[in-house]
């Protein structure tokens, strides 16, 4: 897998569920790929964040 690929993954990791193939493919390229893993770090408190004020507008 290339980090095209990998950080295209993960954008859509939250869109939908990866099926098992795309989720076994971008964990091992998470492990050799240190700028991906930065990436998906970012995404994930991104999408914490959005959610918090999701939440926030709601209440
Ligand atoms: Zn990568």
């Amino acid at each position: 897998m290339r980090c095209r690929q990998a950080t295209r993954m993960i954008s859509e990791s939250h869109e939908r569920p990866l099926d098992l193939q795309e989720k076994v493919g971008l964990k091992v390229h998470l492990l050799i790929c240190p700028h991906c893993r930065r990436f998906d770090k970012n995404c994930k408190t991104l999408s914490r964040m959005m959610k918090a004020f999701k939440q926030r507008e709601k209440n």
